[in-house]
Order: structure tokens, then sequence, then C-alpha cells
């Protein structure tokens, strides 16, 4: 299967790396849309958001203890924005689990 987060996360795709550990990794977006904007995926192939379920939801939760360390490091202070892009209709562009932190700016809602 090509998949390019799979390879990102493998080492095979060079990224900038903020986070690692054996269940997940986290880097630079390659088109930031803040000044911070790091995807944080996990290192197991989970194609979207409808793909979760009780077998593998683990590493969701990881992901999601780990936001604020993630954050943190990074020196975010100030509030962060967590998105989730599922399906086309949503604009997920690559089809493997991410999850966008954003944050050094002020967002909008619901857009932008
Ligand atoms: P989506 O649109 O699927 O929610 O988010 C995919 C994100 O991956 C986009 O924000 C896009 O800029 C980012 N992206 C696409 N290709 C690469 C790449 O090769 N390297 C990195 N670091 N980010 C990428
Ligand atoms: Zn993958």
């Amino acid at each position: 299967m090509d998949c390019l987060f799979c390879a990102i996360a493998k080492g095979e795709i060079p990224s900038t790396k903020v986070y690692e550990d054996d269940k997940i990794f986290a880097f630079n977006d390659i088109d930031p849309q803040a000044p911070v904007h790091v995807l944080i995926i996990p290192k197991e192939h989970i194609k979207w958001a409808y793909d979760i379920n009780e077998e593998n939801s683990a590493v969701v939760a990881h992901i999601f203890e780990k936001i604020p360390e993630i954050a943190r490091s990074l020196g975010v202070n100030e509030g962060f924005r967590i998105v989730n892009n599922c399906g086309d209709q949503a604009g997920q562009s690559v089809k493997h689990l991410h999850y966008h932190l954003m944050a050094g700016r002020q967002f909008t809602w619901p857009a932008g």
C-alpha cells in the first residue's frame, strides 16, 4: 500500500519531526496555515475517522493524551485548535488518519 504518511512515519520520506514514540508521530505541516501547524498521526495505518473502533481507539486516546505535551513543547500556551478532516467533503487530502494541531494566531469559527 502506498501511503504518504506511513512513509513519513517510517522516515522514508523526510519531515520535520516534532514528537515520536512507539505509537504516534508528529511533524510540521508542509503548508502551514498557522504559526504552529503540526500533524499528529498513528504509526498504524488507519484510513480515516470512519475506521476508528474499539480495537484501535487506544492510539487515538494516546494522541489526545500527548497533545498537551506536544503543544507546550512548542510554546503553545494561549490555546490551540485540533482539526480532523474525514472524507472528501471535509477536505481530507491524505487518507491516513491525522489530527492538525494549529496555534499561534486567532482562529475564526466555523471556518478558517
Ligand atoms: P488534510 O487536508 O488531509 O486534512 O491534511 C493533509 C495535510 O498534509 C495538509 O495540511 C498538507 O499540507 C499536509 N501535507 C501533504 N503532503 C505533505 C508532505 O509531504 N509533508 C508534510 N509535512 N505535510 C504534507
Ligand atoms: Zn498510512
